[in-house]
């Protein structure tokens, strides 16, 4: 029987019985180590801090459980995003990257990438598969696109580009191994940002990459090896115990997005939702098709800014912040990043909150914002 997101939850909190001998303890032990004890033949054997650690092997086992394929950790998102770009890219590449994706990918691109003769190209999710893939040695998506939760067909952009000799690469941070699972959809390589729902408390950065591919697991693991950007153990310990409540927390905030969406679009102040879950939304077919759940980020557009602002100051259970994820409910004003939002646009990230008391909550901040 193939692996569901059920029986993959179920066997996650199990998975280190089999490495533990009698006397052992049960939850994982943090092992901050530089050095390790390696006499002779050093083969075989943890070696150095900055090759290996038991925490990263621990947190890479169950991120590569919930993947269904080998998981490399890195210290940030960011980090697992440059070391596919910097371990699969060379001079003359070109690449293609979504126009309304988390825009720190974009500018890393025009930063770095674009002095190093690697030309990066953008387009919007919504209409990612016009104008085909030729000439692209790497193509990018993310689906549902952060913040404005457009959505492109993984399936159909993974065959294609495949098809004009480009690696495709999924961010899949809105969504977790719990909610999307591109790779199965026909994706080469997969990054994620472990610092929100994976992680869940908003203590730690994170991510990783994960592939089936050998050769991308090969170069992305040399890039964290020889650059230098690993996981700090603690963070890697910190994901660990993340991990084993993520099927939990994501169920929860999932659904509550779903209730609360609903309700924003029937409320008086709110002009527009973008919620995949709703049947009316642009995306809805598609996001049935090809996502498991529709995920815990509402976008949802109040009159002006100031009334946006007011909404999300005033709101007892939102925690203004950027960045989502947590166990908290936060929300923020994406047209302050200079996102191309409406100025009233705000993204909420539902937490895990019970539901019917935070719903009166965003109600009574919504009545206080005024229409
Ligand atoms: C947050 C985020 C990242 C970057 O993650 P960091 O851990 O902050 O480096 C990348 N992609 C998406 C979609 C994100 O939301």
């Amino acid at each position: 029987m193939s692996e569901t997101s059920k029986s993959r939850a179920a066997r996650l909190p199990h998975l280190r019985r089999e490495t533990l001998r009698k006397g052992d303890p049960v939850p994982l032990p943090l092992t901050m180590a530089a050095m390790f004890h390696v006499p002779g033949d050093p083969t075989g054997f943890s070696q150095y801090g900055r090759f290996t650690n038991p925490t990263w092997d621990a947190v890479e086992k169950l991120l590569s459980h919930l993947e269904g394929a080998t998981a490399v950790a890195f210290p940030s998102g960011m980090a697992a995003i440059s070391a596919v770009f910097f371990g699969l890219l060379k001079s003359g590449d070109k690449v293609l990257l979504p126009a309304d994706g988390y825009y720190t990918t974009r500018v890393l691109a025009d930063r770095f990438l674009t002095p190093m003769g690697i030309a990066a190209e953008t387009r919007p999710t919504a209409t990612f598969l016009d104008g085909g893939f030729a000439g692209y040695r790497l193509v990018f998506v993310e689906t549902p696109a952060n913040p404005g939760l457009d959505i492109c067909d993984i399936a159909a952009v993974a065959s294609e580009a495949r098809a004009a000799g480009a690696i495709t690469v999924a961010d899949n941070t809105t969504m977790t191994p719990y909610g999307q699972r591109p790779l199965d959809l026909g994706i080469d390589a997969l990054v994620a940002a472990d610092t929100k729902a994976p992680n869940g408390h908003s203590d730690t950065l994170f991510g990783h990459v994960a592939s089936r591919d050998p050769a991308i697991i090969e170069a992305v693991t040399d890039w964290r090896k020889l650059a230098g950007g690993i996981p700090g153990p603690f963070e890697a310990w910190l994901v660990h115990r993340g991990l084993e409540t993520l099927e939990l927390r994501f169920d929860r905030m999932c659904a509550s997005a779903e209730l609360i969406a609903r309700r924003l679009r029937e409320h008086a102040a709110v002009r527009a939702v973008r919620y995949p879950g709703l049947e009316d939304d642009p995306a809805h077919n598609l996001a049935r098709a090809q996502m498991e759940r529709f995920g815990f980020l509402v976008g949802l557009t109040l009159g002006s800014m100031d009334r946006a602002e007011a909404f999300i100051d005033q709101c007892a259970l939102i925690q203004p912040a950027t960045s989502f994820g947590g166990v908290h409910t936060s929300a923020e004003r994406r047209a302050r990043w200079g996102d191309a939002v409406d100025p009233g646009f705000v993204r909420l990230s539902v937490g895990c909150e019970p539901v019917e008391e935070l719903w009166g909550a965003i109600e009574a901040a919504l009545e206080a914002a005024g229409q």
